[in-house]
């Protein structure tokens, strides 16, 4: 990793920023393919999975048949895995639940809040280079406790595990569709895809594209993605190889992935490259790894304080915290999509099983956005309920900010019952 020392901070604007994407380019690529799914629904989709995905499909759905026959296709030590995590991922996100408070806000005067899930969602699935099942449960889970109605799937893998794990968290139809088209489909509905009210889930830059341009055609989308990140804090307590190890992790994922070092010692970020060196080598996705470490950073920087406010600037996806006080620290990080402490604490636990969600904000978004959880799944409804105590009291309040406000019709639907009321 190239060591950037006691940068000033001034500097740290440029050293922090990830690189520009041209979404430009690939938004002009993925326009038609939006626009031909809309126009020829199914047909198209046909067309575009020859063309991008070489194959012929008849049938776009997974028959009964092809989901029955997943449990079986599987090693019985893969499946208690993804049981495990996904009763793991159920219990954390059950926890997210509210009880309905009702509020009186003054005699008579009662307000409250209720969840609703979204009837119809759509969760995407990558499935180009690796079949990405995980991403199932983290967003079936959620999608299934917050009762909706629809959950439909689309992926370009017909991996097993895909299909096991949509079982699991109760998908309604899954479809063998990748790509933008996939995210069309979804969007204006087709012959056999059925049309949803918000789209999730992470994918290459078409998928991404697609995504932000149904966006702003009205259809909710979870959150912008960009490459994958990750940003470690470790000081002279911290172990160099499970640093490194985790450092890789991260890289592997692709050559465009982002990986950040901060520490106050600099026999630290040595041991780290020492062993990073070894480490990557070791590993089958080491090509993709390297391309990735090139552009990683260490910085080294004096005080805790400083190593602190370079991470709140950066809003990592994912920060782990490798210090002694990790949680007394992790008190101070006011941006980052999830933050995990400790030695022991690699950023795959949470990837995979730990209970959190992986649908996690990227290039610096988590200054604004939170990771995919139950709320995202959700729309609260408001409901209040006035008695005739009640309006009697509120009422002059309303009367007096409508007159201001010359609403005189908002005025009057208060007054005609106050009226009647013989007040
Ligand atoms: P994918 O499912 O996202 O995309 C594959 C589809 O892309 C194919 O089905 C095909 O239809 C379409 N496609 C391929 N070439 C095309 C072309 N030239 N023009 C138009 N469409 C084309 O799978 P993938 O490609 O393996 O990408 C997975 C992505 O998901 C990676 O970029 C990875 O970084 C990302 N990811 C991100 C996160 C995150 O949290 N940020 C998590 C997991 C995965």
């Amino acid at each position: 990793m190239k060591i950037f020392a006691f940068p000033d901070p001034a500097q740290w604007p440029d050293l922090l920023a990830r690189p520009v994407q041209n979404s430009a380019d690939i938004e002009k690529k993925v326009a038609p393919i939006l626009a031909k799914v809309r126009a020829e629904g199914d047909d198209a989709l046909r067309h575009f999975a020859r063309e991008f995905d070489k194959q012929d499909l008849d049938e776009l759905a997974f028959s009964p048949a092809q989901l029955a026959a997943a449990a079986d296709q599987l090693d019985e030590s893969l499946k208690q895995a993804i049981v495990q995590a996904y009763q793991n991922i159920r219990f954390f996100h059950e926890a997210q639940k509210q009880p309905v408070q009702k509020i009186d806000t003054m005699p008579g005067v009662s307000c409250w809040r209720k969840s609703v899930g979204i009837e119809k969602v759509g969760i995407y699935i990558p499935g180009g280079t690796a079949p990405l099942f995980s991403t199932v449960l983290m967003l079936g889970v959620p999608a299934q406790l917050a009762g909706c109605r629809d959950i439909i799937l689309c992926t370009p893998s017909d991996h097993p595990a895909i299909l096991f794990a949509a079982q699991l968290v109760g998908v309604t139809k899954a479809f063998r569709i990748g790509g933008a088209q996939a995210i069309a489909a979804m969007a204006y509905g087709t012959e056999s895809v059925p049309k949803v009210y918000k789209i999730f889930g992470p994918g290459n830059q078409y998928v991404t594209a697609a995504k932000m341009l149904v966006s702003k055609e009205g259809i909710a989308i979870d959150m912008p993605a960009g490459p994958s990140e990750v940003a470690i804090y470790a000081d002279d307590t911290a172990i160099p190889s499970f640093i490194a190890a985790d450092l890789l992790s991260q890289a592997e994922h692709g050559v465009d992935s982002q990986v950040l070092l901060v520490s106050t010692s600099k026999k630290l970020i040595s041991s780290v490259n020492i062993t990073l060196s070894s480490q990557l080598e070791a590993l089958p996705r080491r090509d993709i790894a390297r391309k990735a470490m090139e552009n990683s950073k260490a910085i080294l920087v004096e005080t805790p304080e400083e190593a602190i406010d370079i991470l709140n600037q950066y809003a990592a996806e994912h920060l782990i915290l490798s210090v002694a006080d990790a949680e007394e620290v992790s008190e101070k990080i006011i941006n980052a999509g999830s933050i995990f402490l400790g030695n022991y604490t690699p950023e795959s636990c949470g990837d995979y099983a730990s209970g959190t969600n992986h649908t996690l904000p990227t290039n610096g978004f988590a200054r604004a956005y939170s990771g995919v959880s139950l709320d995202s799944f959700v729309k609260k409804i408001t409901v209040q309920h006035i008695s005739e105590e009640g309006i009697k009291i509120l009422g002059p309040t309303v009367e007096a900010m409508a007159e201001a406000e010359s609403l005189h019709a908002h005025k009057r639907a208060v007054s005609i019952r106050l009226h009647a009321l013989g007040s």
